[in-house]
């Protein structure tokens, strides 16, 4: 893969940075404790009168967290830190499993959410001069504008195309040849099964990278995208609550977790029962503190999805660190015979059984305790590929055509139980939950 461009911040010393995290901590502490009464309130019973009480970054754990019901109680603008008429946006959750949160941005906000947007899209590949077609809906979800202004601040081609009207996509792509191509992996999905319904391939396609995000995805499911769209499948993570997107990418040349922009966000992961803090590598719940926010700050904000982060220097140059795929919301987890079993590794088995392939991600929810299944049941999936290559041309590895070598698979083969370790995804004991799962 073509190394992407490295800022000297993605870069720093682990210290450096922990040193301006620390400052800027301190910094979102005293914002708080003087513009935002609530959690002012918490401060001063946790101890914590100004921000300088806040003595090094391991602190942080006696600090208040904060939670999406405290947005949903001081709806819509009760949080914020700057006077309503500082903000140049709003935009606001789909509301799933409740109200809307409603998020706002001053000017400031919205310049270094661009900012971070643009590092990361350049950190998944995108180039300045690519013809970027983006189908995240515009609109109150952050997805669209948010991609939209990344792409524009780094030079890229910006398609505004938004979501819907999939056979206007299917043509677009095809006609203006896009490389790159933003959506929410299940869309992706949909746009891949209407341009095989269209007879069409991904050779008849430019796609070189989609970068996606919205809702956790498994590594078949990104694999199943690839295979449908020709390109090289990339991970962006975040939430309304944060900034939007833009809080984690995975890096185009390693893709083994994503890269969390900590200049800005203070990530940390907890135990989802106790809260106490969990030591590198251990998975629980991902908590975030905002860094450099100035309409609304939120320390400590427990985001509810699961995952895991790891320190360690990529080998891309990042000293970034990673957190892994999210592998469920802590609501939905189901304990079956003494394991944790997440909705999204049914998705990751069933997806490993031969003959089944994807239509849609796998949603289901653990209150109504139903299972939508968005699968099919096709034994024609690998005949159907093999048909789209021209007769005597070998199908090519879609890794291999995005970093524009003519080699083999760019991606080592593994054995499926050493592919599971990589991915932290499908081992042994969770297959065999499932397994009593479906039974049951
Ligand atoms: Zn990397």
């Amino acid at each position: 893969m073509p190394a992407t461009a490295v800022s000297d911040v993605e870069r720093a010393p682990r210290e450096r940075l922990r040193a301006l995290q620390l400052e800027r901590l301190r910094g979102l502490v005293a914002r708080l404790l003087e513009a935002v009464p609530v959690t002012r309130e918490r401060l001063h019973n946790a101890g914590v009168r100004s921000g300088e009480d806040v003595g090094s970054l391991d602190d942080v754990r006696r600090l208040p967290f904060s939670t999406k019901a405290d947005l949903r109680e001081h709806y819509p603008f009760g949080l914020l830190a700057v006077p309503r008429e500082e903000l140049v946006r709003v935009h606001a959750s789909s509301g799933t499993g409740g109200k809307a949160t409603v998020v706002g941005y001053t000017r400031r906000d919205l310049d270094t959410w661009t900012e971070v947007m643009a590092r990361c899209l350049t950190t998944a590949g995108v180039r300045p001069g690519m013809l970027v077609h983006n189908a995240n809906g515009y609109g109150l979800f952050t997805g669209g504008l948010g991609f939209h202004q990344g792409a524009e601040r780094l030079g890229a081609t910006v398609v505004p195309v938004s979501g819907g009207f999939t056979e206007r996509q299917v043509t677009l792509l095809h006609d203006l040849r896009a490389q790159v191509i933003f959506a929410t992996p299940s869309y992706a999905l949909h746009i891949g099964n209407a341009l095989a319904e269209h007879g069409l391939g991904p050779d008849d396609l430019a796609l070189e990278v989609g970068v996606f995000g919205g809702e956790p995805w498994t590594p078949a499911m990104g694999a199943a995208i690839e295979r449908a769209l020709g390109l090289a499948a990339v991970n962006m993570y975040g939430l309304s609550e944060m900034i939007g997107p833009g809080v984690a990418v995975q890096c185009l040349e390693v893709r083994e977790g994503s890269h969390v922009n900590e200049d800005h966000f203070l990530a940390e992961v907890v135990d989802p029962q106790t809260g106490e803090p969990l030591p590198d590598g251990a998975e629980g719940e991902l908590v975030f503190s905002t860094l450099t926010k100035e309409a609304l700050p939120l320390l400590r904000y427990r985001t509810g999805d699961i995952a895991s982060l790891d320190p360690a220097p990529c080998a891309c140059g990042r000293t970034l660190a990673r957190m892994g795929a999210v592998r469920g919301r802590r609501d939905e987890m189901l304990i079956v015979r003494g394991v944790n079993l997440y909705p999204s590794e049914v998705e990751h088995t069933l997806l490993h059984v031969e003959g089944v392939r994807p239509i849609t991600s796998l949603w289901w929810s653990a209150r109504r305790r139903s299972t939508s299944s968005r699968f099919a049941a096709s034994r024609s999936t690998e005949t159907s590929t093999a048909r789209r290559s021209a007769p005597g041309s070998p199908t090519r590895c879609v890794s291999a055509r995005a970093s524009g070598s003519r080699s083999s698979c760019c991606r080592p083969a593994v054995s499926r139980a050493a592919r599971g370790r990589r991915c932290g995804w499908s081992t042994t004991a969770r297959a065999d939950a499932f397994a009593d799962f479906l039974e049951d």
